[in-house]
């Protein structure tokens, strides 16, 4: 049954924005003070579909709602793919005073945002995030786009939705998996900038891995205030935005050495925020106590706590040089000078660093 709805604004002058977010939004929630037009054009996946479409389709009355059902996979979050939206449009005549809304999880989401900015030169589009990833990270915030053969998410546009609703309920049928990877960008909020979300995450992690519908408003809600604050202050991540990435230069790493799709995205970041976490007792800047305090939480959503099997420092040395955060051939990194607290530097010295991957590997 619908009950409360908390709203949070993310706040980019005339392209602000609500999140709400509630459990049983979907289906509930009149969506149609977010669309100007008459046409709603809804983009979903063939495993989300089936679980939430119709749903999606009743927060549109009196609207002309179309949709396109694209395969499930990060495979798909290409050109062709992509030209299937937009071929969906131009069969039912969209204008461009017409509304996309992305129904699924992050690839659903950035195509449908990236299918949006493009689209008769930009169009309105609503994110409907159905994973706990895409709820808590990528449905805020305006980036969008598609991956290249050549490289993850390299062609793209920046582009801010309307609106965002977030459907707890939607989590229930999320595979276990996905729901740690999710509360992996959870803790990291925590780490960067909110000590006193950690400590209640130390509290709550048990209901949330346990998919506790106020718990996981809560975290959602947290989470999302959390990027939305770092958004408006760096919306095109010329510096801030910056930290969102703890975990993720090790992260990135471990996803290639181990294939994409073997370790999802949420557990790489994972162990890759212990590694930071580890460099930073390393390098002085926290105490090991605060390290160990990351590590149980992390455990405890159930995320890997140590590099893939086979997998060397030389081979984190390697594939951290090619990661596109690097500034001018030196390894820039995300590390916590608290918990709560993170700061960029290239200022690693390297023995340190080797004993980290060290720990972390074999
Ligand atoms: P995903 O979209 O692939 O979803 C994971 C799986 O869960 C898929 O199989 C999906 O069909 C399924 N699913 C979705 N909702 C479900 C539900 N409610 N019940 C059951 N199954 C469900 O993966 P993701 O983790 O949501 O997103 C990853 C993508 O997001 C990547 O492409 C990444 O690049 C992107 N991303 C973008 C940003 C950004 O700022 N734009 C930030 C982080 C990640
Ligand atoms: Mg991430």
């Amino acid at each position: 049954m619908r009950e409360s709805v908390l709203e949070l604004k993310v706040d980019l002058g005339d392209r602000s924005y609500p999140i709400l977010i509630g459990q049983g939004l979907l289906g509930s929630q009149d969506l149609t003070p977010y669309v100007a037009g008459n046409q709603v054009m809804v983009v979903s996946n063939e495993t989300v579909a089936p679980l939430y479409l119709e749903a999606a389709k009743a927060c549109f009355p009196g609207k002309q709602v179309d949709t396109v059902v694209l395969p499930d996979g990060e495979k798909y979050k290409d050109w062709q793919t992509l030209n299937r939206i937009f071929d969906a449009l131009l069969e039912r005549r969209h204008t461009r005073k017409t509304t996309l809304v992305a129904l699924g999880g992050g690839v659903v989401g950035d195509m449908t945002g990236f299918a949006a900015a493009c689209y008769q030169r930009g169009v309105p589009f609503i994110q409907i995030p159905t994973t706990l990833l895409s709820q808590v990270d990528s449905s805020v915030g305006g980036k969008t786009g598609i991956n290249h053969p050549l490289g993850k998410n390299m062609i793209g546009a920046f582009h801010q939705p309307e609106a965002v609703l977030i459907d707890t309920a939607t989590l229930q049928t999320l595979p276990p998996r996905e729901v740690s990877a999710g509360l992996a960008e959870v803790i990291k909020y925590g780490l960067i900038r909110d000590e006193p979300f950690l400590s209640w995450l130390e509290g709550a992690i048990t209901d949330l891995v346990g998919l506790q519908p106020e718990a996981l408003a809560e975290a959602i809600h947290r989470s999302c205030a959390c990027k939305a604050e770092v958004v408006a202050l760096d919306e095109r991540e010329g510096g801030l935005r910056a930290i969102l990435n703890l975990g993720h230069t090790f992260g990135h790493a471990i996803e290639t050495f181990a294939g994409y799709g073997n370790w999802l995205h949420g557990e790489a970041v994972g162990t890759g925020m212990l590694m930071a976490a580890d460099l930073s007792v390393r390098l002085g800047l926290i105490a090991p106590a605060d390290a160990e305090r990351a590590g149980v939480l992390i455990g405890r959503a159930r995320l890997p706590e140590k590099a893939p099997a086979g997998m060397t420092p030389e081979d984190f040395l390697t594939l951290m040089a090619v990661d596109k955060k690097n500034v001018d051939g030196n390894l820039r990194l995300v590390l916590l000078r608290a918990l709560g607290d993170a700061l960029v530097t290239s200022d690693v010295k390297s023995d340190s660093l080797q004993a980290t991957l060290e720990a972390f590997c074999g």
